[in-house]
């Protein structure tokens, strides 16, 4: 692991803040990696490596083949904002690939911890969903 930004062009970005050295012997330098990007200073010097480096990657992780996701998989619980609507109609659980989309309690929505931090955009992860469609009798 490098402390520098892994982009080998970095220097070529020409910043004010990447100059170093005396008069008449002044340079351009690599950015320090961010703590953010990990291995590059900036989303352009990921980009720039990313193009250079992306099939050895690939090789490296392997191909997959297509995924999918079935029906009975295909739950999810969704918060929906709209000012015309009730407040507790907020909350929906939905199967698209069924074609439901059931109104559900924020109670029902959310984790007892979500409910105490009182975000009202956060819900259950999928397979919770999934939970409590059997649980309502949706799925089994
Ligand atoms: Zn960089």
């Amino acid at each position: 692991m490098s402390e520098w930004c892994q982009n080998k062009s970095c220097p070529s970005k020409k910043n004010q803040n990447q100059i170093r050295g005396s008069k008449g012997n002044k340079y351009y330098q690599s950015n320090k990696s961010s703590g953010y990007y990990k291995y590059w200073c900036s989303m352009g010097c990921r980009d720039v490596w990313w193009q250079d480096h992306k099939d050895t990657c690939m090789n490296a992780v392997g191909f997959i083949d297509k995924q999918v996701l079935p029906l009975d998989d295909a739950w999810y619980v969704e918060y929906t904002y709209d000012w015309r609507e009730e407040s507790h109609n907020r909350y929906h659980l939905r199967n698209k690939l069924k074609g439901i989309d059931r109104v559900i309690t924020k109670q029902q929505a959310q984790t007892p911890e979500q409910i105490a931090e009182d975000h009202n955009w956060s819900t259950i992860d999928d397979t919770q969903a999934k939970e409590l469609a059997i649980t309502l009798g949706l799925a089994s």
